[in-house]
C-alpha cells in the first residue's frame, strides 16, 4: 500500500526539491470569527461553521500547499476538558480530518496533534499511559477521518513527543509520523530541550521527519535548522515558523512578518536544510503563495555564502526581554 506522504518525501528526496506546508489555522479562524480562548475543532461539527474551516484548508490548497494540517491542534482529550469536549473526542478529530480530506483530493492531508497542555509528573500531574491513551484516542479519530499522516507538533517536552508517537502508532501503526517541537526559550524549548537533543532523541523514533514551527519567527528557526542539519544529515527537517516575532498589541500576541518577508526566509531555512517548508502562527494563504514561488521559481541559495541572522551570543543577550515578553503574552492567554 502506497502512502500520500511518503511518495512526496520520496519525490522530494529524488528530486532535490522542498515541500510546500501550509501556514496557521488558528489566526484564520479568528479571522472568520472564532472568539479568542474557543475550542477551534467544534467548528469541526457546527453546521454553521464547518464551512469556514473547509475555507482555510482551500486557501492553502489554492496557494500551494501540498500538505494541509487537520483543524484538531487542540484535540486531546486534555485540551477539549477544558471545554467539557473529552468525551468527543473521535467525533471531533475525525470530522477536521473528513473535510480536509474532501477539500484535499490526492494531496496530503496531515492530522495535526498538539501538546496536551499539561506537565508530566512529578512536577505536574500528567502520567505517561495517561498521556499515551489521550493521543491514542485523538488518532483514532484522524485516522477515521482519513489523513495520510500524524503531524505531532509545538511540542516542549521529548517525554509527551514520545508518548503522542506510542498512541498514534498504536491506533494506526501503519501511518508515518512527523514530529516538530518549538524552541522559543533562548533557542531551546520551553523544557529546556536543544535542537541537538531533539535530533538525537527524535531520531530513535522511527519518525518519517521532524523539525520545528511556531516560536520566535524565521530567524530563530533557521538557527534551529542548522543545528539538527549538523547532526543528522539524513532525516527530512520540517521549518513551519510563525510569521515573524510574536509582538504584543492589545495583550494580544500579534505578528507582523509580510508575505515577502516569509518568502525570503523560506529560501534560508531551505539552503540551511529544511525539506518541508510552511509557516505557522500569523500567516495566511498569501504568505505560502509567496514562499511557493520563491522556493520554486527562484534559484536555490548557496548555504556557503550564509550566516545566520541571530547568531547564539545575541539570542542569549535578547532572552531577558524575550522572557519578560512571553510572561505577558501567557498571562494574556490565561485571561482569554
Ligand atoms: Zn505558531
Amino acid at each position: 500500500m502506497t502512502n500520500r506522504f511518503l511518495t512526496l518525501l520520496e519525490h522530494a528526496r529524488r528530486d532535490g526539491v522542498p515541500i510546500i506546508i501550509d501556514g496557521a489555522m488558528g489566526t484564520q479562524l479568528m479571522e472568520a470569527g472564532l472568539l479568542f480562548g474557543d475550542p477551534p475543532e467544534q467548528w469541526n461539527v457546527l453546521p454553521d461553521k464547518r464551512d469556514k474551516v473547509r475555507a482555510v484548508y482551500r486557501g492553502y490548497l489554492d496557494a500551494g500547499s501540498q500538505v494541509i494540517l487537520t483543524n484538531t491542534f487542540g484535540g486531546n482529550p486534555f485540551r477539549l476538558k477544558m471545554h467539557n469536549l473529552q468525551a468527543r473526542t473521535f467525533e471531533l478529530n475525525a470530522a477536521g480530518a473528513a473535510i480536509a480530506r474532501e477539500e484535499a483530493a490526492d494531496r496530503v492531508v496531515a492530522g495535526d496533534i498538539g501538546p496536551s497542555g499539561e506537565i508530566f509528573e512529578p512536577m505536574g500531574t500528567l502520567t505517561y499511559a495517561a498521556a499515551v491513551e489521550g493521543f491514542r484516542a485523538q488518532a483514532e479519530g484522524l485516522a477515521a477521518g482519513g489523513v495520510d499522516v500524524f503531524w505531532i507538533e509545538t511540542m516542549s517536552d521529548l517525554r509527551e513527543v514520545q508518548a503522542a508517537v506510542e498512541g498514534a502508532r498504536l491506533a494506526a501503526p501503519h501511518l508515518p509520523i512527523v514530529a516538530t517541537m518549538t524552541f522559543d526559550t533562548r533557542g531551546f524549548t520551553m523544557m529546556g530541550v536543544s535542537p541537538a537533543q531533539a535530533v538525537e532523541e527524535l531520531s530513535k523514533l522511527d519518525l518519517a521527519a521532524i523539525g520545528g514551527n511556531c516560536g520566535n519567527g524565521p530567524d530563530e528557526l533557521e538557527a534551529v535548522i542548522y543545528a539538527m542539519r549538523m547532526v543528522n544529515s539524513d532525516l527530512p527537517l520540517v521549518a513551519k515558523s510563525n510569521a515573524g516575532m510574536p509582538k504584543m498589541v492589545n495583550g494580544r500576541a500579534t505578528y507582523d512578518a509580510s508575505p515577502e518577508v516569509m518568502a525570503e526566509a523560506a529560501r534560508r531555512l531551505r539552503a540551511f536544510g529544511a525539506t518541508l517548508i510552511g509557516a505557522c502562527c500569523g500567516s495566511t494563504p498569501a504568505h505560502i503563495r509567496a514562499m511557493k514561488e520563491a522556493l520554486l521559481n527562484q534559484p536555490p541559495l548557496d548555504p556557503t555564502t550564509l550566516t545566520l541572522t541571530v547568531p547564539l551570543a545575541r539570542r542569549q543577550e535578547a532572552s531577558h526581554e524575550r522572557r519578560e515578553r512571553r510572561a505577558r503574552r501567557d498571562a494574556a492567554q490565561l485571561a482569554g
